[in-house]
């Protein structure tokens, strides 16, 4: 007999189990509410999309789409998956195979064979990446569907899962989830970018995650970045020995992201580099200090930080990021910005952009370490009946209450008394309705309020009202 595996969820996922579920949904249901009051409109978009999508907007340097796409060629799937002696073989095609066993490395190789083939007949194009980030999905939406064409802004929320092949630890996952934002148009005053930020903390304070910090920068536009990049690289390269193999690497592929360097060593170094806010064109100072001002006029609490440069290529003039406590050093609970250029870069029209994305994940972690997150749903009312006679009013009571949008439990099999009660108990349920032949014949229930004991004769008719006081209370 063959010994049966034990499935396990994969590295870096997991699974949002009751009653922690409840509080996700909460807080996915605050967001549309709070997003929503400032008239967005929800997009539901495809969790993959064409790889050259994210490469494109992403940036080829990024680390996400170097290390971290899960991407694969969307072929039949006879040419991946094969079963063998009932068991499933599925390939992943990279171009090193690190395979110890030369049996399966043939096997493979035969097999990246066929999908070669069948690639070259149909266009690497069909290589597909589950999303690591969805505004380049939001962006392509928008073109394709000739957005533009639509009066006034386009304000899209998007709530769903990401995936990034990143190593898993506390507040890092392989498949995460966010909650974003995205306004598209023809106009880019920072009074949008102050609308967008205003909203992400009147959700933020909705949800008690109100230990934040805003984080908000501006990294210039096409007219003034690529000199301070230049300027950049040519000063790093004069203390490159003085850096880490990252950072050294990063000085020709993307300066920028020097400046995210938690390395200790690195942080003097970094301190004495030239700064962003000193080389921004005219037009970007202008915005970043008129940002500010609408910023104050909100009285949002913000705090300038010039290293803050984000890791996707497409971010011009406005970056900002939010931290939350109790997080350790995987503290960014929401990171976003301006990305004028995008669209155009996509092939649509010209279009001015910004928007963020708030990690759930991380949100409800720092939620929970607060001890602020409120106590939901449960289970109202448990139903214990005795007697088969008593098992059709039961049945009856069950339906009604939860038409009323209780929860309730009706045990399915009849139980002794003492342990029905006893797992009404132990589910925590706030009532138990005591259903016996007596209490049919006389049709009046007894229902007991489980944390002190207290009990109350009640009409079927006096139930219902009688329940929804207390709701109520
Ligand atoms: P970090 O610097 O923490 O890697 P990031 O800059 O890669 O974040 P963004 O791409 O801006 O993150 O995504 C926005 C938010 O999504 C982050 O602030 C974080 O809360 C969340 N997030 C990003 N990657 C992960 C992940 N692997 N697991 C859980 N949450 C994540
Ligand atoms: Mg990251």
């Amino acid at each position: 007999m063959s010994e049966r595996k034990q499935f396990r969820a994969i590295k870096g996922t997991r699974d949002i189990l009751p009653p922690d579920s409840a509080l996700w949904n909460w807080f996915e249901h605050t967001a549309r509410e709070v997003f929503e009051s400032y008239n967005f409109g929800e997009i539901r978009l495809p969790t993959f999309e064409e790889t050259t999508l994210f490469a494109r907007s992403i940036g080829l340097q990024a680390d996400v789409v170097q290390k971290e796409m899960y991407s694969f060629p969307d072929h039949g799937p006879d040419a991946v998956v094969r079963t063998e002696e009932g068991g499933l073989i599925a390939i992943e095609i990279k171009e090193s195979l690190r395979l110890s066993d030369n049996e399966m490395r043939a096997q493979l190789q035969q097999y990246v064979e066929v999908l070669d083939q069948s690639l070259s007949r149909r266009g690497a194009s069909e290589f597909v990446s589950l999303r690591p980030e969805a505004t380049a999905s939001v962006c392509r939406a928008y073109i394709e569907h000739n957005m533009q064409a639509l009066p006034g802004n386009q304000k899209l929320y998007y709530i769903g899962p990401m995936f990034r092949r990143e190593r898993p630890q506390k507040g890092r996952y392989r498949q995460f989830y966010q909650i974003g934002a995205e306004v598209l148009g023809q106009s880019d005053a920072p009074a949008i970018d102050a609308e967008v930020l205003e909203m992400l903390l009147v959700f933020f304070n909705r949800v008690g995650l109100t230990r934040t910090t805003l984080y908000v920068n501006s990294i210039g536009d096409k007219n003034c970045r690529p000199q301070y990049v230049e300027l950049l690289r040519e000063e790093l390269r004069k203390v490159k020995d003085k850096l880490k193999e990252d950072s050294q690497r990063r000085i020709e592929t993307n300066p920028l992201r020097v400046l995210d360097s938690k390395i200790p060593d690195e942080q003097p170094i970094i301190e004495k580099l030239p700064r962003i806010s000193d080389h921004l064109c005219e037009d970007c100072r202008a915005h970043f200090a008129k940002l500010k001002e609408e910023l104050n006029l909100r009285r949002i609490d913000y705090k300038e930080n010039w290293r803050l440069v984000r890791g996707l290529d497409y971010y011009t003039r406005t970056t900002f990021e939010v931290t939350a406590e109790g997080l350790g050093s995987q503290n960014a609970v929401c990171g976003g910005g301006r990305y004028d250029g995008l669209v155009e870069l996509l092939g649509g029209p010209p279009t001015k952009g910004i928007g963020f994305a708030i990690g759930t994940d991380r949100s409800i972690l720092s939620i929970e370490e607060s001890g602020n997150a409120p106590k939901l749903g449960g289970l109202a009312v448990y139903i214990a009946w005795m007697g088969q006679a008593s098992y059709p009013t039961a049945v009856n009571i069950a339906r009604k209450l939860r038409a009323a949008g209780l929860s309730v439990e009706l045990p399915p099999e009849e139980m002794k008394f003492k342990k029905s009660l006893g797992l009404a108990d132990k589910l925590g349920a706030r009532y138990a309705l005591i259903i016996g032949e007596d209490e049919v014949a006389s049709r009046t229930f007894t229902l007991k309020r489980l944390a002190d004991g207290d009990q109350k004769k009640l009409a079927e008719g006096e139930l219902l009202e009688y329940l929804e006081s207390e709701r109520r209370r």
